[in-house]
C-alpha cells in the first residue's frame, strides 16, 4: 500500500447519503447497502464503525466478505450474492456457524447449503434468487416455484427471503424493468412472510414500486449517481477524495514533451508537475490528456501518457507552486472537473469502476 496516496472518506457524507435513502424509502422498508469490494473501493475498515448502527443489514459478494463482518463484530442480516457451494468446506461451514443468508439460485446449491448444515448442526438461512429478466445469477422464474417447495421441504435450511436484480434500473426506458418486475410479483409466495427485495441504487431512488420490505443500494450510498439518466432528484454527497503529493516540478521548454510515446508537446515554455500516482494505483489510463487535477484549487491539466505510479501535470497556470503542494486527483465536490462521475465519463466507464480500482494501493483515512 502506498502511504503517500489518501484517500480521504467522508463519514457525514455517507451519514447524509444513507438519511436521504432512508427518507426516500420510508421507515417500513429495510436499508441493506451493498458493501461488496471493499465498500465500492472506499474501504470496509474505515467506513464498518459509521455503517454499523445506520443500517439493517448488508450485501456482500463473496463468502469471505461477509465472514469478515461478522469478524468486526456485526450480529445482524449479512446478505451474501452467491453461495458457497464452490468454496471450501470450511467456509461452508463457517457460513452457517455464523448466520450468514446465502443466496440459493439452483438445487445443487441447496444440497451443498444443507450438507453443510446437517454438519454442523445448524439451520442454514438463505433467499432465493429469481432471475427475471437479467440473465445473470438466479433460477429462471418459471422453477422458481419448485425451487421454493424443494427448499421448503429441505430439513436443515430456512428460506428467510426471495429477491431479483434489475438490468436496466439506471435506464431512462423503464419498460424492461417493469417486465421484471411484475415477473418477480408474480413468483412471490402469497403470504409474505419472507423478506422480498429487489431494488438496486437506481430502482431505490426512481422507482418506489421496487421497494418491497428491502432495498439494496451501494453506489448511492458512496453518493454517485448510477448513470446520468437519473437526473439530479436526489442530493448526494460523494464519499471520496484521492488526494497525492507533487514530488517534482520542472521547467519543461517550447516544443518539449513529456510521458510514454511523447504523446503531449508543450505550445508554450512550461512548468509541468510530477504525481505519483498511475493506473497501477487505479488511476485511468485513458484518462491521459484529457483529465485535470486540482492544486490549489486551480485545474492542471494531466499531460502525455499516465505511467503506472506516475503522471505530469501542466502547471504553469497556477503561480507558486511547489513540491510538497496537495494534488487533488478525485475531487468529492460532485461538481468538479475531477469527480468521480465526470472522471467515468471522460474514461469511458461508469463511476463503480472507477472507485473500486482506486481502492486497492492507497491508504484509507476517516474524516469528518
Ligand atoms: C451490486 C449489486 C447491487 C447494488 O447496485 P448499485 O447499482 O450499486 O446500487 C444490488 N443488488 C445486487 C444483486 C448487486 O449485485
Amino acid at each position: 500500500m502506498k502511504n503517500y496516496l489518501t484517500a480521504s472518506i467522508s463519514a457525514s457524507a455517507l451519514r447524509h447519503n444513507i438519511a436521504v435513502l432512508r427518507r426516500l424509502v420510508g421507515s417500513s422498508v429495510k436499508l441493506c447497502p451493498v458493501v461488496k469490494d471493499d465498500c465500492y473501493g472506499h474501504g470496509m475498515d474505515v467506513l464498518y464503525p459509521v455503517f454499523s448502527g445506520l443500517v439493517d443489514g448488508f450485501a456482500v459478494a463473496s463468502p469471505i466478505e461477509a465472514l469478515a463482518l461478522r469478524q468486526k463484530g456485526y450480529a445482524g442480516l449479512v446478505l451474501c450474492f452467491l453461495s458457497a457451494y464452490f468454496d471450501d468446506l470450511e467456509v461452508q461451514d463457517e457460513l452457517v456457524e455464523k448466520g450468514i443468508t446465502q443466496t440459493v439460485m439452483s438445487k445443487t446449491a441447496l444440497a451443498t447449503i444443507q450438507t453443510a448444515a446437517i454438519r454442523v448442526g445448524k439451520k442454514a438461512l438463505v433467499h432465493l434468487k429469481v432471475d427475471t429478466g437479467m440473465g445473470r445469477l438466479g433460477v429462471p422464474a418459471r422453477q422458481a416455484a419448485d425451487l421454493i417447495t424443494a427448499i421448503h421441504e429441505c430439513d436443515g435450511v430456512d428460506l428467510t427471503g426471495i429477491y431479483t436484480h434489475f438490468a436496466t434500473a439506471d435506464e431512462a426506458d423503464r419498460s424492461a424493468v417493469f417486465q421484471q418486475l411484475e415477473l418477480f410479483k408474480s413468483v412471490l409466495p402469497k403470504d409474505r412472510k419472507i423478506i422480498c427485495h429487489a431494488a438496486n441504487s437506481a430502482a431505490t431512488i426512481n422507482l418506489p414500486e421496487t421497494h418491497f420490505d428491502m432495498v439494496r443500494p451501494g453506489i448511492a450510498v458512496y453518493g454517485c449517481r448510477a448513470s446520468n439518466a437519473l437526473g439530479n432528484a436526489v442530493d448526494l454527497k460523494p464519499c471520496m477524495e484521492v488526494s497525492a503529493k507533487l514530488i517534482a516540478v520542472k521547467h519543461i521548454p517550447k516544443g518539449g514533451r513529456s510521458g510514454y510515446g511523447l504523446t503531449h508537446e508543450y505550445t508554450r515554455d512550461s512548468r509541468v508537475g510530477i504525481v505519483p500516482i498511475g493506473y497501477g494505483d487505479g488511476y485511468f489510463r485513458n484518462l491521459s490528456n484529457q483529465a485535470v487535477v486540482r492544486i490549489n484549487g486551480m485545474e492542471a491539466p494531466v499531460r502525455g501518457l499516465v505511467s503506472m505510479d506516475q503522471m505530469t501535470v501542466d502547471v504553469t497556470d497556477i503561480p507558486g507552486v511547489q513540491v510538497g503542494d496537495k494534488v487533488e486527483v478525485i475531487s468529492s465536490d460532485p461538481r468538479a472537473p475531477n469527480c468521480v462521475e465526470n472522471l467515468a465519463v471522460l474514461a469511458g466507464t461508469i463511476p463503480y469502476e472507477i472507485t473500486c480500482h482506486l481502492g486497492h494501493n492507497i491508504r484509507h483515512v476517516l474524516v469528518d
